[in-house]
């Protein structure tokens, strides 16, 4: 066992994350600044739930009931976008099309989930795979090097970063060009803010994200990278541009409730994924690369933001983060990537 860096005593953010202080009670600074805020999350939460209704009721006007979707489900098999999916159709009662993307890396117990899930939700779905070829350039450049910005890399992974930034474009293009008025996504409570879980797309700030992604990559691929991301014709659509939504934000989330939720539907854990993913087999490696990078894990952000708003326990965020990783899932991935 390797020796840990200095942990916050509350949320499990480690001394090596960048920025982070402890005061003298072994509290980070970011539990420092969140104390007290419990009730004003409980009740953003509310708010947010509200909000969701009201731009549902807005989406399905009978004007726009030629649409054949509500809602394009950005799936990726794993725990949360299940649960997410499964409260757009069956307690929001939405048109859903779900999409995957086929990195080269989906556990196959994810892609039978996926086939299992989309049946039991009775949603039409799209599987989208890139050639396997420039997946691995990019894969294998990301292991290499950093492509991007120091505040991407605390959140995750330069080869998640790469994968989900793809994800990402995909689905709004996909959107835009289906003339469908919402993007679900299955973020954790723990990833993205509850103030964040209903925006409007916006195409100037689209276009800034998605050049902060799309330019390093063209230096990796060349410019085959272009037909993954927005083109100049998907800008002019201005009125086709999507809202964003995770519902998890708001909606009460727990691990293991949720798992048992979703296995009603035919859901089964993947056995060859590490404990942070439960449908991609690539997701060790990236977090491998990313500790020996950088010196903190890529889901330290994450769990410890779950574990500081009390939606998981300490114990099981510290197993998350800093259990031993298992070299097989590491050596699959070197293996098929060839570095
Ligand atoms: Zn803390």
């Amino acid at each position: 066992m390797k020796t840990l860096p200095r942990l916050c005593t509350n949320c499990i953010l480690p001394e090596t994350f960048p920025g982070v202080t402890f005061n003298q009670n072994g509290l980070c600074s970011h539990c420092q600044k969140a104390d007290g805020k419990a009730t004003k999350l409980s009740e953003d939460k509310r708010k947010y739930e509200q909000k969701f209704l009201e731009l549902i009721k807005q989406v399905r006007m009978p004007a726009a009931s030629q649409r054949p979707y509500d809602v394009l489900m950005a799936y990726s098999g794993g725990k949360d976008s299940t649960y997410t999916m499964s409260l757009l159709k069956n307690k929001y009662h939405l048109r859903v099309l779900a999409v995957s993307f086929d990195n080269g890396f989906v556990s196959d117990t994810a892609a039978e989930n996926i086939r299992k899930v989309t049946d039991a939700l009775q949603v039409d779905h799209i599987f989208f795979k890139p050639w396997w070829g420039l997946m691995k350039k990019i894969f294998a450049a990301a292991a290499d090097h950093e492509l991007y910005s120091k505040k991407t890399l605390e959140r995750a992974s330069t080869i998640c970063t790469s994968c989900i930034g793809m994800v990402k474009s995909l689905c709004l293009k996909t959107a835009i060009e289906m003339d469908i008025p919402l993007i679900g996504y299955g973020w954790s409570p723990g990833q993205a803010p509850v103030q964040s879980s209903i925006m409007k797309t916006n195409p100037s700030l689209v276009r800034l994200s998605q050049q902060a992604i799309q330019k390093p990559l063209r230096e990796v691929v060349g410019d085959a990278i272009d037909a993954y991301f927005l083109q100049d014709r998907h800008y002019a659509m201005t009125d086709r541009f999507p809202y964003n939504v995770h519902p998890m934000a708001w909606e009460y989330y727990h691990e293991g409730s949720l798992v048992e939720e979703i296995r009603k539907m035919g859901w089964v854990a993947p056995q060859d994924t590490d404990s942070n993913s439960t449908n991609c087999l690539l997701n060790a490696f990236g977090n491998d690369v990313h500790i020996k990078r950088h010196g903190f894990h890529p889901y330290v952000w994450e769990i410890a933001n779950m574990v500081r708003d009390g939606v998981m326990t300490r114990e099981d965020g510290y197993k998350k983060i800093y259990d031993e990783p298992q070299e097989s899932f590491i050596a699959l991935a070197r293996n098929k990537l060839q570095v």
